[in-house]
This record gives structure tokens, sequence and C-alpha cells, in this order.
């Protein structure tokens, strides 16, 4: 099994925050980086790395620049065209994890069938390709439904929640009436589950076949985006071994080499899983500081054929930096910087937009409770 060592250059599909700390972390290590943006000039990873093709996914130019300059092509997101991975392999590049699993995880029609396949639980659901399909959908599930496009859907965008309807033309009616907002595209159809918490476990997996998770994390969601974790969750030991289990048995069963994010919903004991990403994910931010080795470092060493490193967490939190922070200009950071034990991270995003990642902030503590109260704090003062 071969390993790569600097100064390999790691190709890296995708511009975003993910693509940057994955970015800063290769370097760190003495690898270099090589980031196709999707066409965007001067992203978050493209600025930190060695090399930024500012070009589109299906560029053939600019996809044969990415693949034979690098040693080996990742992925900080998984809806792009996957013509990549094909000119990877022509030219033996290889590509971690494979693109077969961002082709299931960006579709969620193909994501819930690829969950139940690997026997982890999901709430019940319905695929529907046109408002007669989502009728009969809301009938079958019953009570409130959580309807989604199958396609592109993030941050709680692509998604509408149905209340429970009455058989006939209510339901009908309900029906052509979400189709339509939604954009008349294939979607999905979920029971709402009445969560206690939402729970998500950063799990890696090496070219070995071994396993390393970062504990449970529990999030916050504000208007469909992740506002806060925590980590370690405070969970009965098996609730928490369970979701751990279920993250290891799906990082396995999709033959992923790379990071995998888990979502799940925890109603008292019982674990249903949301969605999965096969990449570093917000909620895993946290562990630059919390952990010996971050989710990216993790990403960094698997993607290189290395051992995996230990990823047990401090308790740590996060609160996200929206650009709603910017609303009356740049927010106070010396606020937060004359707390050492406040770490800020800003993406170099030019242009603050409601909703959008800015940056985030963590703290290690003695509790997560504790950290959770100082980032919330820190966070607050940034605009007081
Ligand atoms: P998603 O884009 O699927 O991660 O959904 C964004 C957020 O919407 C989740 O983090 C939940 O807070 C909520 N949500 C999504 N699906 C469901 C569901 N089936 N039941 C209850 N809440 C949901």
């Amino acid at each position: 099994m071969s390993v790569l060592v600097p100064p390999a250059v790691i190709g890296i599909v995708g511009g975003g925050q993910l693509g940057r700390m994955l970015a800063q972390v290769a370097q760190r290590r003495g690898y270099r980086t090589a980031v196709l943006t999707g066409g965007d000039r001067e992203t978050p990873a493209g600025t930190v790395a060695d090399i930024e093709i500012a070009a589109p996914f299906d560029d053939a130019g600019a996809v044969e620049r990415l693949v034979t300059c690098a040693d080996v092509i990742t992925w900080e997101m998984e809806d792009v065209d996957l013509g990549v991975a094909e000119a990877a392999a022509d030219v033996g590049v290889p590509v971690r994890p494979r693109s077969r699993v961002l082709a299931v995880a960006s579709d969620r029609a193909t994501e819930k069938r690829a969950l139940e396949a690997a026997g982890v639980p999901v709430a019940p659901y319905r695929e529907a390709v046109g408002p007669s399909e989502l009728a009969a959908a809301l009938g079958a599930l019953q009570g409130p439904v959580i309807v989604k496009t199958a396609r592109g859907g993030y941050d709680g965008k692509g998604q509408v929640r149905v209340p429970a309807t009455q058989p006939g033309p209510e339901r009908a009616a309900a029906a052509v009436e979400v189709f339509r907002r939604l954009g008349s595209v294939r979607l999905i159809a979920e029971r709402e589950v009445p969560f206690d918490r939402e729970l998500s476990v950063v799990v890696a997996r090496s070219l070995s076949g071994e396993i390393v998770d970062h504990g449970v994390m529990e999030n916050v969601h504000v208007g469909g985006i992740l506002d806060t974790t925590a980590v370690p969750a405070s969970l009965p030991e098996g609730v928490a071994a369970a979701a751990r289990g279920i993250a290891a048995r799906l990082v396995r069963n999709l033959d992923i080499v790379g990071v995998l994010c888990v979502e799940l919903f925890v109603t008292g004991s019982e674990l249903v899983v949301n969605e999965i990403a096969p990449r570093p994910h917000n909620s895993g931010h946290c562990t630059i500081e919390a952990a010996a080795v971050s989710q990216f470092e993790q990403q960094l060493r698997a993607v290189c054929g290395l051992p995996l490193g230990d990823g047990t967490c401090r308790p740590t939190a996060m609160a996200q930096l929206l650009g709603d922070l910017w609303a009356c200009g740049e927010p106070r950071w010396a606020e937060v910087l004359t707390d050492p034990a406040v770490h800020l991270h800003l993406y170099g995003k030019r242009e603050a937009r409601p909703g959008r990642k800015m940056g985030h902030l963590t703290c290690v503590e003695e509790t997560p409770e504790l950290a959770l109260k100082r980032v919330l704090a820190a966070r607050e003062r940034l605009v007081s």
C-alpha cells in the first residue's frame, strides 16, 4: 500500500471552508494543495492552496489540470460533477473517497436506500415525482411530514413542513402547492421525527480499514442551519455507543476512505439517521481544538494512506458566525480576540450575506455546557 508523503499534492474538489481547513492542515504538514473551485476566484480554499483552479467542475481542461498535478483527489462537497473521478482514473490518480459514495449522498433518495440497505434506522419516507405521489405519501406517512427536494437542498433550503392533512381535496391541494413551491422536482417526504436532540458522529476510515471517530456531537440548528455544536454530547453510555456504532457500520459499509459525518435524531433512547455527508462537516469544526487529530487531519491522513490519529475530544463547543452578524458593519473582533480561550476562525469570504457561513468560534472548557456558554457569550460580544 503506497503512502503519500510531503510534498505530494492533495487535489481538492470544492473551494469552500471545508477545503480551506483541509488545505491549512495539509500545508502545516508540508503537503501541497490544488483546489478546483467550481468557478469562483479567491475562494476560501483557493486562497490558502498552492494552486487555485477557478473553473466549473465540468470544465474538461480545468479537470485535466487538477488531475495531472495531484497525487490524490478528495472532495469537500458532494454535489459536484463526477467527471473529475473519471479523469483521475484515466491518469491513475486515486480518488478518496470513491465517487460512487458521493453520488449516493448527493441524492436523498439514493441516500435513504443506501442507509436502509446498511441496516440503519431512518424516518419512514416515500419518494414522490409528482403531486399525486406526494399526496399518497402524505397519506401513508400520517402526521406532520417534512418534504425535501431529492437533490440540491442544504441548510434547510429545499424543504417544506406539511402539517397533518385530511384525505381528499385538502391533501391533494397541499401536495400541489408543496410540489410547486419546491420547484416541481423529484422529492422525498419523511415523517417528522419528534426528536429530543440532534446529534452527529464524524468518523474517519483509513486505507487499511482502521476506523476512528470523535465521539458524539450535540447540534442545535436555527432556521435549518447549524448554529452550535457541543462535544461530547451528554447521553447515556448505551445511546452514545449505538450512535458511534451506526457511524462505524456506515463508513465500513460504504467503503469510504476519508471522513464521513452521520447526522442523527435521538428520541428517548431511539436513534434515527437523518443524513450523511462523505466529508468533514460543520459539526466537526470543534475537533481542531478539541482533539489531538482533527477531522481535517484525519481526512488528510486517510487519503494519504497513513494511519489515523487520536480523535478523542476534550469538552468543547462551537458557535457558527453567519453573515447576519455583519448587518451593522464588521463585528467587534477585539471582543473575542482578547479572550485567548476563545478561538476565532474566519473563512476569508469577502461578502457577508444573511445565512452565509463566514466563520466560527470554539472554546475548550471543563464541561461542554461551560464551553457552550462561553462561545455564546463571546458571540454576543461581537455585536453588542
Ligand atoms: P437536513 O437538510 O435534512 O439536514 O434538515 C435540516 C434540519 O431540518 C435538520 O437538522 C432538522 O432540524 C430538520 N429536519 C429535517 N428532517 C426532519 C425530520 N424528518 N423530522 C424532524 N426534523 C427534521
